[in-house]
């Protein structure tokens, strides 16, 4: 498989490029993950010279707007710079499939980060930071995750499955659409679009119906969009019965009633949140795999990302 390409905060990998000279690896990043993509590092503040170590900054709300300053020099304002290296940073990796940020960082949070008022207190954790913010306005097709929230099982297999599906449309559609393979493209992702959020769902398949309307490099565009903004819906646990469910139909003539009690039955406490989803979804599998359907066979419900990432080994919460 060729690796994904994959934005990420320097630190985050082990470079001691912080602040303090120090690095914020993560294991999950450079253990386990990096056997699938192929990183793109950044630290935009190294990157517009500020030097290792370097003074604090912080996000400090200035005549109303969120400006990146120093906290002992408030003098330095490098909100504009932070703003340059990520349209820079943008313009260099145009095919990366997703980025994973450093949390509580000015420069790279992408959630929650503190801001400050120009008298020093806190006002509220509404905060972004400048270089994140910007690459997530000129890029917003691209998953972004922070490093720290990849610890939740639900939000990281959301990420991987859309770093996953952005890569397989960028390998197949993105440069020479025709409708034929968008048709064939999403025909393959129904099911777990369904199982992400069935408005999307319905709202995809009605889009796709009339392929004549505009050019397809247009039409595509608008796909993916439509498609990574489904994907951004976490596959909660009634989603995922309900695509079981759905595929479960095809079986009806199929399987005795033995094995349809023992099937609904797995479902059934997967939904009840007392068994990961890959239990009921191997019987599930087993079972259809022998109607040798194509269509069926071809879905990326089964394996939106390796099964090597266990990904599917865990109870969600919701
Ligand atoms: S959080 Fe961003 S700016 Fe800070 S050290 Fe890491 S990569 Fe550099």
């Amino acid at each position: 498989m060729d690796k994904i390409p994959l934005g990420v905060s320097k630190c985050l990998l082990g470079e001691p490029v912080r602040f303090d000279g120090g690095h914020k690896r993560n294991r999950y990043l450079t253990d386990v993950l990096s056997e699938y993509v192929e990183f793109r590092p950044v630290c935009p503040e190294v990157a517009i010279g500020l030097g290792i170590p370097r003074k604090t900054i912080r996000l400090i709300v200035t005549d109303g707007q969120d400006r990146i300053r120093g906290v002992e020099n408030p003098d330095l304002d490098v909100t504009d710079a932070l703003v340059k290296e990520a349209e820079l940073a943008a313009q260099a990796m145009p095919d990366i499939c997703g980025y994973v940020f450093m949390q509580n960082s000015p420069s790279c949070a992408v959630f929650g980060l503190k801001r400050y008022g120009t008298n020093g207190y806190s006002i509220d954790s509404q905060g972004r930071g400048a270089y994140a913010k910007r690459f997530m306005e000129l890029m917003p097709l691209i998953p972004v995750e922070e490093a720290g929230r990849l610890t939740d099982a639900g939000l990281r297999e959301n990420f991987i499955t859309r770093i996953f599906a952005l890569h397989d449309w960028r390998k197949q559609l993105q440069h020479n659409p025709t409708p034929k393979k968008l048709i064939e493209f999403y025909s393959r992702y129904k099911y777990q679009v369904m199982a992400h959020h069935v408005p999307s769902y319905f709202a995809i398949g009605k889009f796709l119906a009339n392929l004549s309307a505009k050019p397809i490099e247009e039409i595509n565009q608008q796909f993916i969009h439509m498609l990574m903004t489904a994907l951004g819906h976490k596959a909660s646990r009634k989603g995922n019965t309900n695509a079981m469910m759905h595929l479960r139909g095809y079986l009806k003539s199929h399987i005795n009633k033995l094995e349809k009690e023992e099937l609904g039955h797995l479902i059934e406490t997967y939904g009840k949140g007392q068994v990961p989803i890959i239990v009921p979804l191997t019987l599930l599998k087993h079972h259809l795999m022998k109607l040798d359907n194509p269509y069926l066979k071809n879905q990326t419900f089964w394996s939106p990302h390796p099964d090597a990432l266990g990904l599917r080994n865990f109870v969600l919460e919701h």
